[in-house]
Order: structure tokens, then C-alpha cells, then sequence
């Protein structure tokens, strides 16, 4: 073969694998979080301690709270010298991956209406605080209700609808995903298995096409029916059950925010259930999707049996009708 044969062909194998190749290798990695509460700030520390990036910049209007974690967050940089300081929303704005974990907690008596209307307010105004904002940045929503917010956040923003989406059921199908994996004594990487459908009451575990190491899941005889709807009651119970023994969960999520950020940085292109604009529906649902250097990047096929099918329409239209009270 003559040598330039040889090297196009060197050059389109490679070319196969552009995918596996960091575009911000070398350069400097910015990840804002908006909101330096018990989230965010166990966010910045996965960041950091997994060397996700190079710098964390962290905003909130809790200007002391915010000085605090900076400092309290610097004392663990040593471990792997990513920098982390206290900026502004016009700084934030320009990060390559902004995450939202600003929030207004519930007040006693209010309604789960009044919440969504504060928050969405809050959001109205990081958005117009932070911008005009970076048009390469990737916007990951992390604020309850996470899949309203997301909406509201792409309806808000000129970026394109898969620079911005929400960490949806990625925490509730790593959850699932443990007990499935405990049950049958395997390491919960290798059950593939989905809860979808909304972050909340009406989440549903996608069983029918879950397999572990490719064998469906039904030929496994400890995983009984009764089993997987106990697993994945518990998994949407779990939150409650950690709030109302400790009154907040951050460590979980901010694993997954961590994990949803590196794959975005370093193109890894996993895919992972994600709060997504459903279009037919429209609204934002967690559906399985590729993510990587350019958000969201594909949605996949659903593969779900007819009561499944029925679950997921269910959430469908219990996010429109909330959504319907606001737009
Ligand atoms: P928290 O009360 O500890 O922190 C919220 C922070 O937001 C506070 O520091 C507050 O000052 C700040 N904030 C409020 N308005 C702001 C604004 N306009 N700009 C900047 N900062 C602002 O709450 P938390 O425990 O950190 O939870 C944060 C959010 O994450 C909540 O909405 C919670 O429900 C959500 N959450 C989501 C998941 C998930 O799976 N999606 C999991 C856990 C928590």
C-alpha cells in the first residue's frame, strides 16, 4: 500500500473515534453553579475532587453563605488543584456549563403552585442577570421541579433547546438501577435500566426493555414482578425517606451532576435518562439521551410495552397541566 493510502486510512480510522476526543482538551474548563446551597456546593466539591474541570465558579445572592463554601471548597482543591472562586452571574454566563441548583424551599401552607411560581421567578432572573450568555454554554437544570424549570428555562433562553436540559430521573435510575443490582448480586454499571416519565409522583421504572450485561431482565427468576414495582416505589420514595431523616439530599445528585458535566467536557456521548423537550407533548421529560460536547444530543428510541406506554403519557400530561397554569 502506498504511503499516503496508508495514512488516509490512519486518518479516517481516527476519524471514527473523534467522538472519544476531548475538543477543551488544554483548555480552561469553566463550570458555574448558581446556587451555593447544600447542592451546589456538593457539587463543587465532585467537581473538584473528580477533576471534572479547571475552575468552579460559584454565584448566589446568599453573598456570605457563597464567601463561605468558596473558602471551605478551596481547602480541598490540593487534591486536584482546580480552582474555585466566587463570581458573578455576568461570569457565569460565559461558563462552558452552567448548572442551576438555586432554589426557594416550600414555606408551610403554600402550595405546590405558589413554589413553581417563585422559582420560575428566580429563574426569570439568573437568566437576565447572567446574560448575555455564552452561545456555546450547556445549561443543566437542577432546581425542583426540575422538568417545569427546564421548560421554563428553554422557553426563557435563545440557546438551542439541547443546550439546556434538567438532571430529570438520572438520580432516581441510579437508584433503582443499586437495588436491582443488589438483588442479583452485580455491579449496578451493568444493569441497563431506566425510570423515565417526570421527576416525581409520576415516574415509572421502564422494565420491559431492561436488561443486565444484554439478558432482559425477566430471566433472571430473583427479579419478580412484585420485586422491580417494590424497587421502584422505593427509589421514588427515597428523597422523602433522606429529607425527612436529615432535611435535604445533595450527595447523591451531586454525583450525577458530576458524571452529566464530565460527559459533556470530555464529549463522552453516555447516555443517561435526562429531562428533554418531549415536542409532540411539550413539555420536558426524562427520556434516555445522548450527551455529550453539544448538550443533549439525541434522544433515543422508546422502547416501552403498552402499560409502560400508558405510564409515560400519564406524566406527559400531568407536567402540561402545571405548565398550563403558567404559559
Ligand atoms: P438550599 O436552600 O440549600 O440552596 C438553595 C440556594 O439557592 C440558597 O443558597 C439560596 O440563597 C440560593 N438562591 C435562591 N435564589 C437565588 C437566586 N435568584 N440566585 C442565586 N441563588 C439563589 O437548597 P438545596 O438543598 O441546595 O436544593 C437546591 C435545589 O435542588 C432545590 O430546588 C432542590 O429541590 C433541588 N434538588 C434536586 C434534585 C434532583 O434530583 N433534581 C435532588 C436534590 C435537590
Amino acid at each position: 500500500m502506498a504511503e499516503d493510502d496508508a495514512n488516509m486510512m490512519i486518518r479516517r480510522q481516527s476519524s471514527s473515534y473523534d467522538f472519544h476526543m476531548n475538543p477543551l482538551e488544554g483548555k480552561v474548563t469553566k463550570v458555574a453553579i448558581i446556587g451555593a446551597g447544600a447542592v451546589g456546593a456538593a457539587c463543587a466539591s465532585n467537581l473538584i475532587l473528580l477533576k471534572v474541570c479547571s475552575e468552579v465558579i460559584l454565584v448566589d445572592i446568599a453573598e456570605d453563605r457563597c464567601e463561605g463554601e468558596v473558602l471551605d471548597l478551596e481547602d480541598a482543591g490540593f487534591v486536584s488543584g482546580v480552582r474555585v472562586v466566587k463570581g458573578t452571574f455576568a461570569e457565569a454566563g460565559q461558563a462552558d456549563v452552567i448548572v442551576i441548583t438555586a432554589g426557594i424551599g416550600q414555606k408551610p401552607g403554600e402550595s405546590r403552585i405558589q413554589l413553581i411560581g417563585k422559582n420560575k421567578a428566580v429563574l426569570k432572573s439568573i437568566f437576565s442577570s447572567m446574560s448575555p450568555v455564552n452561545p456555546d454554554a450547556i445549561i443543566l437544570l437542577v432546581s425542583n421541579p426540575v422538568d417545569i424549570l427546564t421548560k421554563v428555562a428553554q422557553d426563557l433562553s435563545t440557546l438551542s433547546k439541547h443546550q439546556i436540559f434538567g438532571s430529570g430521573t438520572f438520580l432516581d435510575t441510579q437508584r433503582f438501577r443499586i437495588a436491582v443490582a443488589s438483588k442479583v448480586q452485580v455491579a449496578p454499571s451493568a444493569v441497563n435500566a431506566y425510570v423515565l416519565g417526570e421527576h416525581g409522583d409520576s415516574q415509572f421504572a421502564a422494565t420491559s426493555s431492561a436488561t443486565i450485561g444484554g439478558v432482559p431482565i425477566s430471566l433472571f427468576e430473583s427479579l419478580t414482578p412484585e420485586f422491580l414495582n417494590e424497587a421502584a416505589e422505593a427509589a421514588k420514595m427515597r428523597a422523602y425517606e433522606i429529607i425527612d431523616k436529615k432535611g435535604a439530599t445533595y450527595h447523591g445528585i451531586a454525583a450525577c451532576v458530576a458524571t452529566m458535566v464530565d460527559s459533556v467536557l470530555n464529549n463522552r456521548k453516555m447516555v443517561f435518562p435526562l429531562s428533554v423537550l418531549d415536542k409532540k407533548a411539550n413539555v420536558c421529560i426524562s427520556l434516555p439521551t445522548i450527551l455529550g460536547r453539544d448538550g443533549a444530543e439525541k434522544i433515543l428510541p422508546l422502547q416501552l410495552n403498552k402499560e409502560e406506554h400508558a405510564k409515560y403519557e400519564n406524566s406527559c400530561k400531568t407536567m402540561r397541566e402545571v405548565l398550563d397554569q403558567f404559559e
